[in-house]
Parts: structure tokens; sequence; C-alpha cells
């Protein structure tokens, strides 16, 4: 295909595989984002790109409990819909969101990204799944965030794998390629592009 290839989503909650049976967290967004653009085709494989987080999105943890609603129920505003993202289905569960201001996201950080795009043969998933691991330590889980993406390239098709083992070290390795595929300089102009700041 080609690249770049954008997908936005909301974090949504995944196999919860990721962290606690690899020790390598992956974020989901819908499956419904690989449409966009007419995507929908996309081989499965391991992918490499850049992603963004808009945190602005992740419902609020706490509520002021001093101010009771006059009603009891109190509307909670919805984001408004703009372009892709109102083409992907929000799950049941996922709570409401706060309403995104408009305009460009100023404080994005742009942070490399490995991906996986298939059925994850090793757990044999039936249907597709896109799985984010993104290559920075954070102190708290996104859930909620709306995560941005551009894929720049391909790294290898999805295998299937005799031992847990064998599959953490193919991802070891995915992220090491995926380093080194970004650290080219034609790859630098991405970590710029509008798409990540929320437009585009
Ligand atoms: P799930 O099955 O719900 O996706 P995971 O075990 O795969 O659970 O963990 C993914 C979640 O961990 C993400 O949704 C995100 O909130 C959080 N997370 C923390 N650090 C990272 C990271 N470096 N890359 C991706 N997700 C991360
Ligand atoms: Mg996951």
């Amino acid at each position: 295909p080609p690249f770049p290839l954008k997908l936005r989503g909301p974090v949504v909650k995944g196999f919860g595989r990721g962290s606690k049976d690899l020790g390598i967290p992956t974020a989901n967004i819908p499956l419904t984002g690989l449409s966009i653009g007419g995507h929908d085709d996309l081989e499965s494989g391991i992918y490499y790109g850049y992603a963004s987080l808009d945190h602005s999105t992740i419902p609020a943890l706490t509520t002021d409990l001093s101010v009771p609603s006059a009603t009891g129920d109190t509307a909670i505003p919805q984001r408004s819909s703009n372009h892709a993202v109102a083409d992907l289905e929000t799950p049941a569960t996922a709570p409401p969101s706060r309403p995104i201001t408009p305009g460009r996201l100023k404080e994005a950080k742009i942070y490399p990204t490995v991906l996986s795009i298939g059925y994850n043969p090793y757990y044999k998933n039936s249907q597709r799944s896109i799985e984010i691991h993104i290559l920075h330590s954070f102190a708290q889980d996104f859930y909620g965030a709306t995560l941005s993406l551009i894929i720049l390239g391909h790294i290898r098709p999805e295998y299937d794998y005799v031992s847990k083992e064998a599959l953490v070290e193919d991802i070891r390795e995915d992220i090491r390629v995926a380093q080194r595929s970004l650290a080219r300089p034609a790859y630098e102009q991405w970590q710029q592009d509008e798409w990540l700041f929320g437009e585009g």
C-alpha cells in the first residue's frame, strides 16, 4: 500500500494480553478505523510509524461532588463529530468523551511506534485487530485518549509462534527495526505532519 497511512481513533480496551501476558502493552483503536481512507484491504503484518495522543478526550477521573446538579440529569456534552473520528464506533462501555477544543493540538507529543494489524495467530483471534505499542514509558494508562497514527512502513508479515518466548523475541526485534527505520532522515518530516496534531 502507499505509505503513509493515517488512522485515528479512541484507545479502547483490547484483549488484555499486551502488558499482562507479554510485558508489552499494545493500545487498541477500533477495527473500523482501518477503513479510513479505504485501507481495509491493508495486508496483515507488522508496521512502524509515529503516533500522538490527545489526552483531552480522556473523561475526567474525578467528579466535583460538592455542587450537586439541580435536576440530576445534567447533559454530558458529546464530542462533536469531525472527519475520520466520526466513522469510528465507540463501544457501548466507553464513558462519554469531553468535547474537543477545535484547532491544532499545540502540545502533542509524537512517539515512535511499532504496530501489528492482523489476527494474532498465536492467540487464534477470529477478527483482525490493530495493536499499537508506543516506544515510550508511560506513568499511566490512557484509555479514552484519541490516538492518531501515521504508518510509514512494513516490517514483516504476521507469523504464528510455537511459544510465547518466540513471539516476545520477535516483537523485541521488531522494536529495534522500527527504531532503526525511523532514524532515517527521510522520515523526520512526518513528525511534523498535521495529522498527528489533530488535523489533516
Ligand atoms: P488491552 O488489552 O486493554 O489493550 P494491554 O495489556 O494491551 O491492554 O495494555 C494496553 C494499554 O496500556 C493501552 O490502552 C494504554 O492505556 C496502556 N499503555 C501504557 N503504556 C503503553 C505503551 N507504551 N504502548 C501502548 N499502550 C500503553
Ligand atoms: Mg492491547
